[in-house]
């Protein structure tokens, strides 16, 4: 399964947030042994969000959006899926019920636009929060705070399949530049998926449908490269 993630929030484009999100659903997917080929990061604007939703869901499997789901003002992101899906906001009537269980916004007055999610949308409870959160189409809507965003993914998380991967990992004490040829090899000889992350020495991760192979192609790489222990 191939899927976008598209990242919502002003904080996140000045540098103020950092976007752990991206990143946490990133390895968590991966492990399931589904792709996440591209991350977009948005400002809070409805045009934004529709346009970069819309064009994920024509190319990808899934799309996850995160934040912008509060009842302020500037959260504008259920209603920028709700165009990206050709589809208007309307109140939901099992997550107004579950917020008002739940004790609802109790100092603000934040409660009726938060239930309005996209018409036909499924409710997912905000375990962590208050804002509900929404799946339209394939289109999984989540929190922005991570705490939030977390619960409600485990909730979903069985809806991402995919075919799982082995990974291995030589730490490389070589110049990456010296390293190319023989990388290439690898990726020829075992047909394995090799990425090279150089800093500290160059970290390179051997990704292989089974393990036999990705233990081989490491064990190659180990004999013909100057490979340190980590
Ligand atoms: P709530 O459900 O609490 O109303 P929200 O969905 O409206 O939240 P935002 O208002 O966008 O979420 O963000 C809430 C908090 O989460 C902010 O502190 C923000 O910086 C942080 N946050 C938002 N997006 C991310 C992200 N991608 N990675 C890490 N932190 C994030
Ligand atoms: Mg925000």
């Amino acid at each position: 399964m191939r899927t976008a993630i598209v990242s919502v929030g002003d904080e996140l484009l000045v540098g103020d947030t950092v976007n752990t999100n991206a990143a946490w659903l990133g390895e968590r997917l991966a492990a399931r042994g589904v792709t996440v080929e591209r991350v977009t990061t948005v400002p809070d604007r409805l045009a934004d969000i529709a346009q970069v939703v819309n064009e994920s869901l024509a190319a990808y499997d899934a799309v996850i959006v995160t934040g912008g789901l509060g009842p302020t003002h500037d959260d504008v992101t259920m209603e920028g899926v709700a165009a990206a899906v050709g589809k208007s906001l309307e109140s939901h009537a099992e997550a107004s019920a579950w917020l008002a269980d739940r004790g609802g916004y109790a100092a603000d007055n934040g409660e009726p636009r938060t239930v309005e999610l996209p018409a036909g949308a499924r409710f997912l409870p905000n375990d962590e929060g208050v804002a509900p959160g929404a799946v339209v189409e394939s289109v999984y809507v989540l929190p922005g705070v991570p705490a939030e965003m977390k619960a409600m993914f485990e909730r979903v998380e069985n809806d991402f399949t995919g075919t799982e991967t082995y990974v291995e990992r030589v730490l490389v004490d070589e110049p990456e530049s010296a390293l190319a040829e023989r990388l290439a090899e690898l990726q020829r000889r075992f047909g394995v998926t090799v990425g090279s992350y150089p800093g500290d020495g160059v970290r390179v991760k051997i990704s292989a449908a089974d393990p036999e192979t990705a233990n081989e192609a490491a064990d190659w790489l180990r004999e013909h490269a100057d490979a340190v222990d980590d």
